[in-house]
């Protein structure tokens, strides 16, 4: 029986631990591959704070790994729901997002240096590092609620994309009309394009 060199071993994982994964199978043998389904829920604080896969709802992880020199190659495809909200009008966003992830888990006693990738626990290792990086490089800084949302309007707070050519006779105070020109110049052309626009566009919302 193969044992982990002690002093290699900073921590020990929990075999128990949905995302903690035994490699035993492949037997170290370079070339010798398994393939592995799960559906695990998810790790707390995976995600940006605008944006994350809330803590226990279900991860499918479709994965395969390879016996290689150093150690065991990780490479697969997970789906996870995501929720936030819109960057630019502050609507709830729920979505899901598929990533691919891999990653080298080197065996105990390699010589390699493992940069970011883990080192193997006697045969496990711990996906979980891998898995939240993956996600979190794939989301939006800025996410947002449908591709053209136009935010809110800066002078009543009301959502544009809810009111086609929703528009103040007289902004109330005139640092307020300067802002709301400022956003309607970078929106569009210019206002009156703005207004055309949007009355006569039908509301698109059907997908939230
Ligand atoms: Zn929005
Ligand atoms: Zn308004």
């Amino acid at each position: 029986m193969r044992r982990p060199i002690g002093k290699l071993v900073a921590m020990r994982l929990d075999p128990r631990s949905p995302l903690v994964i035994n490699t035993h199978e492949l037997g170290r043998r370079p070339g010798s591959m398994r393939r592995i389904e799960l559906a695990v829920p998810a790790p707390g604080d995976v995600g940006i704070e605008v944006l994350g896969v809330p803590e226990g709802s279900p991860v499918a992880i479709d994965m395969r790994l390879e016996a290689v020199m150093e150690g065991v190659l990780a490479t697969g495809d997970t789906t996870v729901s995501l929720v936030g909200e819109c960057a630019r009008c502050l609507n709830p966003i729920t979505d899901t997002l598929e990533v691919s992830f891999q990653e080298l888990y080197v065996y105990p006693e390699s010589e390699a240096e493992p940069d970011e990738a883990g080192r193997l626990d006697g045969d496990l290792f711990d996906l979980e590092p891998a898995l939240r990086d993956a996600v979190v490089l794939a989301l939006p800084f800025q996410p947002v609620c449908e591709p053209d949302c136009q935010g809110l309007c800066l002078e009543c707070g009301v959502r544009l994309s809810d009111s086609p050519g929703h528009a103040h006779q007289e902004p109330a105070d005139p640092r307020w009309a300067s802002l709301l020109a400022l956003q309607l110049d970078v929106a569009s052309p210019s206002a009156g394009d703005e207004q055309t626009r949007s009355a006569g566009r039908e509301t698109s919302t059907d997908e939230e």
